[in-house]
């Protein structure tokens, strides 16, 4: 089966090639000429892990390739997937789906026979439809389906996440669009993935409902974490007494700086949107998104706190810049608005992060100085501030830190380490949900 992949992104680069690795032959289409260079020679221009040595196979067996004609790249299309960008619009929250109807109106006037054209993107409920419109109406002798696909990947763990997925959740409105997914995830029937088949609108739904639903849980349990603070209690210890509970599951319960990334921050906001705009309210979501955007500015407060008030002056390591571990993604990540205000009030910050660095870059004050590892950025440092929990950082023992570090100031926002070891060492250690007294 021959797949158009538009999108050369996270989500159209992961299952494009994931798609030529079922078998299809995959052509993904790809505007941004820095990221289409690097993928024509062979390099892949985001950081996932597997994904380089996935991509070479699958090209060398000629089953992908990367162009940025969208004409050449639809000859003999059967299936059009749609995984551009769909940021939050300017001003009003909405999801900005300019990038995808650009997609489809290229699609539309080239499209040469039947295809099955579908949104990957998340996309607010009624896309699918407008979609078939502009089809409709560009080409009105043509025959195509409609459909929705969304995409449920993680960063950091997208190939497996797309492998085996807990389910694929296919939108159609016909017999043979459905039949042409099915095909395409056929490979995923004998893991007995479930497939869930529903109407566009309830497809396009579901993607927000869950992400919305995620989000929520981190909301959740940050909240308990302050109360914790207050009364005495660890996180740790609530998230595994009540995640232990099949009703409610374990992930996700993890207490940190606020939520970041892609997906989260954007998508909670659409859906508030959706809701308002639907006259059906979606009210928790509403909070989770005000919770959530004030607990990250107060962030470097925290840090101001522990430092006795003020920063001014200070040499201050941060380790970790991504939204998450295993990415380079640095949207909406909590480390821009904590390490802008810390700049801002006079701090001399160092920075370390194994894979975010250069995406960090245009997001962060010129101030901030980028270390070429973890010790680097910590030797001499006043305070110590984690941002993301890379699995290198743990590695770090609290007396080598002490050994390194110039003051005795860590305010760890991930909880990756132990607070009796730390204050053992002598370290004022704050962590997020934590204020357990210590024990004799
Ligand atoms: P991305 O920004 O990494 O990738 C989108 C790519 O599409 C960019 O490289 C851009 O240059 C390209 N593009 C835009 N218009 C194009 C056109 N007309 N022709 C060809 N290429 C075009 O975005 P992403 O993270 O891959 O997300 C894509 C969609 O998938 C979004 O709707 C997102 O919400 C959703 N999603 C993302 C994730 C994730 O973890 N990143 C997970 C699930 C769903």
């Amino acid at each position: 089966m021959r797949v158009t992949m538009i999108g050369g992104g996270y989500v159209g680069l992961v299952s494009g090639a994931c798609f030529a690795q079922f078998g299809m032959e995959v052509v993904v289409v790809e505007v941004d000429e820095r990221k289409l260079t690097a993928l024509q020679n062979g390099k892949i221009p985001i950081f996932e892990p597997g994904l380089d040595n996935l991509v070479a196979e699958n090209v060398a067996a000629g089953r992908l390739s990367f162009t940025g004609n969208m004409d050449a790249a639809l000859v003999g299309a059967e299936v059009v997937f749609i995984a551009v960008g769909t940021p939050t619009r300017r001003g009003d929250g909405h999801a900005d789906l300019t990038y995808v109807y650009q997609a489809v109106e290229q699609v539309a006037r080239k499209l040469s026979g039947y295809a099955v054209i579908v949104t990957k993107s998340t996309v607010p409920v009624g896309t699918g439809r407008k979609v078939a419109e502009i089809m409709r109406t560009a080409r009105p002798e043509l025959e195509f389906d409609v459909a929705s696909n969304p995409e449920f990947l993680r960063e950091g763990s997208a190939i497996g996440d797309f492998m085996r997925p807990d389910r694929v959740v296919i939108g159609v409105e016909s017999e043979r669009a459905e039949a042409v997914l099915r095909t395409l995830y056929r490979p995923l029937f004998l893991i007995e993935t479930p497939i869930v088949v529903t109407t566009i609108e309830t497809a396009e739904l579901i993607k927000y409902a869950a992400n919305s639903f995620l989000a929520m849980k981190v909301t959740f349990i940050n909240e308990v974490a302050d109360l914790c603070e207050r009364v005495g209690a660890d996180v740790h210890d609530v998230a595994r007494g009540m995640g232990l509970d099949g009703r409610i599951g374990r992930k996700f319960l993890h207490a940190g700086p606020g939520f970041g990334g892609s997906c989260f921050p954007k998508d909670t906001l659409a859906m508030a949107r959706i809701g308002q705009d639907a006259g059906a309210p979606q009210r928790l979501v509403e909070t989770v998104v005000q919770v959530n955007d004030a607990r990250k500015s107060t962030m470097a407060k925290r840090v101001t706190t522990a430092c006795g008030g003020s920063v001014r002056g200070m040499k201050i390591a941060v380790w970790g810049l991504t939204f998450k571990p295993e990415t380079d993604d640095m949207r909406d990540a909590p480390s821009i608005p904590v390490v802008s205000r810390l700049v801002e009030e006079g701090a001399d910050i160092h920075a370390f992060d194994p894979e975010g660095m250069e995406a960090a870059k245009p997001q962060l004050p010129t101030a901030v100085v980028y270390e070429s590892d973890a010790i680097a950025a910590v030797t001499g440092a006043d305070v110590l501030v984690v941002l993301t929990e890379w699995n290198v950082f743990r590695a770090v023992s609290p007396a080598r830190l002490k050994s390194l570090m110039k003051g005795r100031v860590i305010v760890d926002l991930r909880n990756i380490f132990d607070p009796v070891a730390m204050r053992a060492e002598g370290f004022a250690y704050s962590s997020i949900g934590r204020a357990v007294p210590d024990r004799d």
